[in-house]
Parts: C-alpha cells; structure tokens; sequence
C-alpha cells in the first residue's frame, strides 16, 4: 500500500509500505478513507516537534472503513464508518489507574511516536476504534479527532451554559473549542490577529471576536462579562506572553486551560494566581470523548464540515503542506482523501 512517510526533517515522501495484518486479537485493520493535517504533522515535517522520531509514516486524524477484523473483536464489524483514537497507553501507570490514560506516562501517539494513519489501511486495537451510527460523509470520518481536543478542554473546565468563556486564537484548536463550548450553552468571545479568521468564527457561532492588534482585550473582556473579568479562558495561542495574559484577564475563583507544549518559560504574576485563587488546567489530546464527538457531528451540534476549509488527495501531501505554510490564514484544516 501507499503512506505518507516523513523520512527526516523537510523530507516527505509517498512510500510502498506492507499492508498492515490481524496479528493481535484484538486488532481491526481500517480502509482509510480520510484525515485532518495537523500542526503537529507540520512540526514532523520541520523537524520543530520534539516528540517525532523518524522515519515516521504521519497522521493521527484519521477515520475510514472496517476491512478486517481479529477474532476477539466484538461490536465492530466490516463496512462499519469508525473513526480511530490515536492516543495508546500503558493501562498500569498512576494516570491510567486513575482513568487519565491520554497523559499515561508511557503515552505514545499513533502518527508521531508510532506510525499513525496517513496510509492506504491502518492498524490499530479494537479499544481505539469509535463507530459511527449513520451513514457519515467519509471526507469527515478524519475529523473527529481535532473536536475531541475541544471537548478535552471543555470537559477540564467544567463549561456550562452558565460560562463567558474567552478563547484566545482562532485556529482550528479554538474554533473546535468554540463549538463545543456553544453546544453546552456557553457565551464565547474569540480573539485573533487574522480579521478572516475572527469572521469565520462569528459565522460559526462565536458570540464575540476580537481583533487583539487592533483592540484592547482586557477593555473587551471587562464589556463582555459585566466587569467581573473572564470565569473561564482557554490560551490556543500557546505563547508566554498569552498565557501571562490569561492569567491577568481571569475573574478570581476562574479557569484558565493551557495547551502549550513550548519548553519556553512563561512569567506569572503569582499574586494574581493565589489572590484569585485561580485553577491553571492542562489539557492533552483526549481522554473518552470520542463518542461524543460523533454523537454530536450526528445529532448536528458540533460541525466538522466548518472545519474543512481544504481538501486533497493524499498524494498532493507536498503541495497541502505548502498551502498551509504559505497562507495560514485561509486554511483551518485540509482533509486528505485516500480513495
Ligand atoms: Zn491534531
Ligand atoms: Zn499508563
């Protein structure tokens, strides 16, 4: 079959690769239909992930058709839409004891420290496989792995419809963040430096935007929540200086979500975190909610199709991957076809 490998930093290559085989029980093999390129998948590329080791045939967003399945494999059969979590843990460690697997300690991500689903068919256990009920686009099977990353950060701040929620940075991490928050009811406020981007949030939903070059924030923020300073803020710009900020912006007894997987030092006012007494939540990838997500793409209040601005056979990942680079602006996500 053909995958998509990157052999070493700004090097891709569409590659002959053996087709994956049952060789585990539990094993189920998925005809890939279509995946979501991810910013992570650009740092693969660029050699900027740390996580990456190489050669590494890419992609964790990803979804298709069941071809095959091993004989302990119950619930799942072929011709099944699924869609596949590429999150695999140990099962032992504290964090799985404790039902926190996505930040298992000996966590491994399929597409980036194992070989993820940018391929013709994929591999992986039966555990890791969601099922959708209805007979689903196949050009949107590879995107419910980017909304369960904004339902993960919904889930640890605890968003309901009684929240004003800022959500710094309108890219694809913030919008999904957006609507799952506006599918619990919540009042979002979005910000960006792309005025594009801020008029694609608002026709997805998003109640607020705020062009940060051009306005002042905190002034916005303090209109939008009746002066009391922003309850919940989820920081996708993932910079210092953004996070320094979330930490100024929040109300006391507020929530502040970070996503930021920079080595990079951020300065806090520590004052402001203990007079506030704020909860400063990480949020990694996604523990359980894939169902969801796919319940919510099937029952219409979450909305992947938003979220393909792009599309692209497979074996255009070069000239995807240049179009991404070169005008980030225009694309929130690319979806690659496999057929
Ligand atoms: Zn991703
Ligand atoms: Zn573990």
């Amino acid at each position: 079959m053909k995958a998509i490998i990157v052999t070493k930093p700004f090097n891709i290559q569409i590659s002959d690769v053996p087709d994956p085989m049952i060789q585990q029980p539990d094993d189920v093999i998925i005809r890939v239909t279509s995946g979501g390129i991810c910013g992570s998948d650009i740092g693969i590329w660029n050699g900027t992930n740390s996580l990456a080791t190489y050669p590494r045939l890419i992609g964790h967003e990803f979804g298709g058709i069941v071809e095959e399945t091993g004989p302990a494999v119950t619930g799942i059969k072929p011709g099944d839409k699924v869609a596949v979590d590429p999150v695999i843990s140990c099962g032992h460690c504290y964090a799985c004891r404790i039902g926190r697997h996505n930040v298992c300690s000996s966590l491994e991500v399929m597409g980036v420290h194992r070989d993820g689903g940018f391929a013709e068919y994929v591999k992986a256990p039966a555990q890791n496989i969601h099922k959708f009920h209805t007979d689903f686009s196949e050009s949107l099977l590879g995107l419910a792995e980017p909304f369960t990353i904004g339902m993960q950060v919904n889930n640890r701040a605890q968003i309901s419809a009684a929240d004003n929620v800022l959500v710094m940075g309108a890219g694809p991490i913030g919008i999904t963040v957006m609507e799952v928050a506006k599918s619990r009811g919540a009042r979002v406020m979005m910000t960006d430096l792309v005025p594009e981007r801020l008029e694609k949030a608002r026709s997805f939903g998003a109640d607020e935007t705020v062009l940060v070059s051009e306005e002042n924030l905190e002034a916005r923020v303090g209109l939008f929540t009746g002066g009391e300073g922003a309850p919940v803020i989820v920081d996708t710009v993932c910079q210092p200086f953004s996070f320094a900020q979330a930490v100024h912006l929040a109300c006391p007894a507020g929530r502040i979500v970070v996503l930021s997987l920079k080595d990079t030092p951020a300065e806090l006012i520590q004052a402001e975190v203990t007079k506030k007494e704020l909860s400063i939540l990480g949020s990694r990838l996604n523990c359980n909610c894939f169902d969801e997500v796919i319940d919510s793409f099937e029952n219409g209040s979450l909305h992947p199709e938003h979220l393909m601005t792009h599309t692209r056979h497979f074996t255009e990942i070069e000239a995807a991957l240049d179009e991404i680079c070169n005008h980030p602006q225009n694309v929130l996500k690319t979806v690659l076809h496999f057929s």
